[in-house]
């Protein structure tokens, strides 16, 4: 692609990868695989939630009949939760009762344990009671045939439970996607081998597949690919039959760096190279056959940016997030940001809160090369280019990457 004049700010680069990228086909899951999926399409309760009129609470079922403190009933049976009573309530009589076990037959009221004085054979009410108390309904958290949860829904462990509850045993979810992962450079070496002179180890391989990780991807390793036309080409071809194919290293002006000129023979569709930004300056995006391709640059601290910014709000795109753009938190800076950078930088930093509200905290290394940046970073601080210095104690807006604890 030629360089352009004026290099797109990251707000349009940003839109042109949401246009291009769309939800992964649905598919049907059990439903302990849909964990951290959207679903693609509702669910419905397979039946009433609770099933029966059932007790909720530990303690004694009877008929109401504007009994007293003081009357005594007659305990005429047990009914622990999985095993209903068979028989049916007299007047006079009540039966114990756990939590979760239906009513028995002639009973509409429940008198807690902590409520009554017992004997083996009797009760005697200790409190006033009304009719109907600590009775849960038939179907009064859902009814069959209702909206359990709707499409486009997150499942997070808060819906785990309620869909397990309501029956389903499948559900139709966005897949997590499938994401090819390849590291450039003739001075990469894995971990394990000791790096020789003028070598690195290839830490962008587990900078970047634990990142995919977290978003719930399948991570096809493709290793690392020397700095020659040849090799290049022959691993992006076997990335392309991923969802995603992931690159870094190779992307910026050097006489090294092959990786666009290389996908351009495997019919790449080039998007943008180059936006506005520091760090992450020569991040390349564009599609293979309508599957998303980053070249993100080599340097740790950019290829992290990158992703961020890019690549993972791309992932939440194939897997069907309705807003696959980092939450903004609104935080007080707890030291001054210099200005007098043409580009849009993003800052690294840590969330401490502090009576209530966050503070964000700059990494004290900010430089592209280091992985040290990105150590506990939490949020990544946007400041426009050609601002003046952003005081300390002044508010601003961070993209958050990870929660904090205490929000949610
Ligand atoms: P490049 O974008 O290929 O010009 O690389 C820029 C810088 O990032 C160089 O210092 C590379 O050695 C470094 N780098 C490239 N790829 C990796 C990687 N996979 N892991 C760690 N550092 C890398
Ligand atoms: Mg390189």
């Amino acid at each position: 692609m030629k360089e352009r004049n004026i290099m797109l700010s990251y707000q349009e680069a940003i839109r042109i990868v949401l246009e291009r990228v769309s939800p992964l086909p649905a598919v049907e899951v059990p439903l302990q695989e849909a964990l951290g999926r959207v679903l693609a399409e509702p669910v419905a309760a397979r039946w009433d939630l609770p099933p029966a009129d059932n007790s909720a609470m530990d303690g004694y079922a009877l008929a109401f009949a504007g009994q007293e403190v003081g009357d005594e009933l007659e305990v005429a049976g047990f009914a622990p939760a999985g095993n209903p009573f068979a028989g049916e309530l007299l007047p006079g009589q009540a039966i114990k009762i756990m939590t979760g076990a239906p009513l028995p037959k002639g009973s509409d009221t429940i008198v807690p344990i902590e409520e009554v004085e017992s004997t083996a054979a009797k009760i005697r009410l200790c409190r006033a009671l009304h009719q109907g108390q600590h009775v849960r309904r038939r179907g009064e958290e859902i009814g069959r045939g209702e909206l359990l949860l709707a499409t486009g829904t997150p499942i997070l462990s808060g819906e785990m439970g309620l869909l397990a509850a309501g029956g389903a045993e499948r559900v139709t979810v966005f897949p997590a996607p499938r994401v090819a992962l390849l590291s450039t450079g003739d001075e990469l070496v894995e971990l394990g081998t000791a790096p020789g002179p003028g070598q690195i180890v290839n830490s962008n391989y587990h900078l970047l597949s634990s990142r995919l990780r977290e978003e719930g991807c399948e991570v096809l390793s493709l290793g690392v690919a020397r700095d020659n036309l040849e090799e290049l080409e022959s691993l992006l071809t076997s990335g392309l039959g991923a969802d995603m194919l992931v690159t870094t290293g190779g992307v910026s002006v050097g006489d090294r760096d092959h990786v666009q000129e290389t996908l351009g023979k495997l019919g790449f569709e080039p998007a943008f190279w180059k936006v506005a930004i520091k760090p992450g300056k020569p991040v390349l995006f564009g599609t293979v056959k309508g599957h998303p391709v980053f070249g993100l640059p080599g340097n740790p601290a950019a290829s992290a940016a990158t992703f961020e910014l890019f690549a993972r709000p791309a992932l939440r795109r194939l897997g069907g997030f309705s807003d696959p753009l980092p939450p903004r938190l609104r935080v007080t800076l707890t030291e001054e940001i210099s200005g007098g950078e043409k580009r849009q930088r993003f800052i690294w930093g840590t969330l401490r809160e502090q009576a209530g509200r966050y503070r964000f905290v700059p990494s004290a290394r900010q430089g592209s090369g280091q992985n040290r940046s990105m150590q506990g970073s939490q949020a990544l601080l946007p400041v426009a280019g050609g601002s003046g210095p952003l005081a300390a104690g002044s508010e601003v807006d961070v993209l958050l990457l990870r929660l904090p604890p205490g929000l949610s």
